[in-house]
């Protein structure tokens, strides 16, 4: 049976990077009939954050990929926060260090630099030299001596590690560009490099997909799963390794946490639909059909497929993200539409039965107009504000309701006033009479200055249909007000 995982380390905000791993690990699982496991990896005290921590089962939630195993959810392998396994990470150390896979190693800090800038000097691989691999009793006696506190490290082995990597075919790494490795730090501390592919052994993943930057990695852990399945860690299987492409951003830089455009916090704020987001995203490394770029999750779920995955650096489009956001968008049904509406439009207070009526019938006419849901507000907001609170956009105000908007204003009042039937048609029909015909204005010009008024900005839905929804003394009322 498949098994993967997302497992995430809490720092910062979770970022586009970060969602598209989750992604690709989702859909495989789904499509094998897997298991997706959450395992959170917050072994660094100092960088991890409860907050972080929550905004990523917060994002996941959002996002509806949802996991098997992990927090709140549980599972055989629980605790799935690295930070309650402990023990664990301790008791494996000291097993490998039993075994001969790993040695306590008494090189300060100061020593590594010297020796590294040494063999770097004299073009010589600048890893671990292997010094501390076997002392003898009394060099360790006398370090001890010294008082030095030691790193525990891997012993890699000595013949290259070759592994087909489902993305990029067969990769072979030689033992000088894998030198021996930290696992535990001198206070006691367990490292990324011993952790993470403890926990997949234990959790018994069979299949990693992580970025591209963490490929470096996957040698030592290769050679520590072996090491583990020795000593009767895991149940013994190596997974199979994939890594996802790089993403870049702008001027083809790599996209990084501190972007702007990769905080998945800002789409979410300007209102991108989850699947949207998701589909684009499936993009980045992966596709559909070369004709498709628009699908629905259950489609790439059908179709995904990991050796499809190009190992090309991928490159994040906003325009195109934002334009398949918009094409799910118009795809919801209209009142699916309307209630993906609520929370841009109503962030505080529950919307009454009226409001939600009004807007079942509002919500039609911005539909089509929009890219992401928080453009409700600029669009639509104009129905919900309480009278006294309503204004116009200042700078829309500034260069539309100008003096010569005054006659346009003036006429239009004039002519609605006593418009009985207040519905598109007979608005249309009375302002045209009134202001093209009577005043010989260009119907932009003539209809611009009203839209302001009525609807506060120049983007808006159509405007008869606006003032109908607005109703006819609340329409009166704010043309003439813009009068004032
Ligand atoms: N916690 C690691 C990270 O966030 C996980 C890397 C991996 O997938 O192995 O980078």
């Amino acid at each position: 049976p498949v098994r993967v995982r997302f497992c995430p380390s809490p720092t910062g905000n979770p970022h586009v990077g970060l969602v598209r791993t989750a992604l690709f690990n989702w859909a495989f699982a789904r499509h094998h009939g897997g298991t997706l496991v959450f395992r959170i990896e917050d072994t660094d005290a100092a960088r991890d954050s409860e907050e972080s921590y929550e905004q990523l089962l917060d994002a996941m939630r959002w996002l509806g990929l949802d996991w098997d195993e992990g927090p709140g959810t549980g599972g055989p392998h629980a605790p799935y926060r690295q930070s309650e396994r402990m023990d664990i990470y301790a008791d494996v150390a000291r097993r490998l260090e039993e075994a001969g896979y790993a040695y306590k190693c008494y090189c300060s800090t100061e020593e590594l630099d010297a020796r590294r800038n040494e063999a770097r000097a004299a073009g010589r691989p600048s890893g671990y030299d292997g010094k501390c691999r076997a002392l003898t009793q009394e060099e360790i006696a006398a370090y001890r001596a010294e008082e030095r506190t030691p790193v525990v490290r891997f012993r890699m082995p000595d013949e290259p590690i070759t592994f087909t990597d489902l993305v990029r075919g067969e990769l072979t790494f030689t033992p000088e560009n894998v030198p021996d490795f930290g696992i535990v730090r001198a206070n006691g501390a367990p490292l990324y490099t011993l952790v993470n592919p403890v926990d997949d052994a234990l959790m018994e993943i069979t299949h990693v997909l992580r970025g591209e930057d963490l490929l470096s990695s996957t040698p030592r852990q290769i050679a520590l799963y072996r090491a583990l399945a020795e000593i009767g860690v895991g149940n013994g299987t190596v997974p199979q390794f994939g890594h996802l492409p790089y993403v870049m951003g702008e001027g083809n830089k790599k996209l990084s946490k501190r972007d702007p455009q990769s905080s998945l916090n800002l789409y979410r704020e300007r209102g991108f639909l989850p699947e949207g987001l998701l589909n684009y995203l499936s993009l980045l490394g992966w596709s559909l059909a070369e004709d498709r770029d628009v699908f629905s999750m259950e489609e790439m779920v059908a179709a995904f497929d990991i050796a499809d995955v190009n190992a090309n650096p991928a490159r994040f489009d906003l325009k195109k993200c934002e334009a398949i956001n918009a094409t799910h968008l118009r795809a919801l049904r209209a009142d699916e539409f309307a209630d993906r509406l609520l929370p841009f439009l109503f962030p505080e207070e529950e919307p009454t039965a009226e409001q939600l009526e009004l807007l079942a019938r509002a919500a039609p006419l911005t539909q089509e107009r929009m890219v992401v849901l928080g453009e409700v507000t600029g669009m639509l907001g104009f129905l919900f504000v309480a009278p006294d609170e309503f204004r116009v956009d200042e700078a829309d105000a500034a260069k539309v309701l100008t003096p010569e908007a005054r006659p346009v204003l003036e006429a239009s009042v004039e002519v609605l006033r006593d418009l009985r039937q207040f519905t598109p048609e007979p608005i249309q029909a009375a302002l045209r009479t009134a202001l093209v015909d009577g005043l010989g204005i260009k119907p932009k010009h003539a209809f611009t200055p009203l839209r302001v008024a009525v609807t506060g900005r120049r983007v808006s839905p159509p405007l008869f249909e606006s003032m109908e929804l607005l109703g006819h003394d609340e329409t009166m009322r704010r043309l003439t007000a813009a009068l004032e």
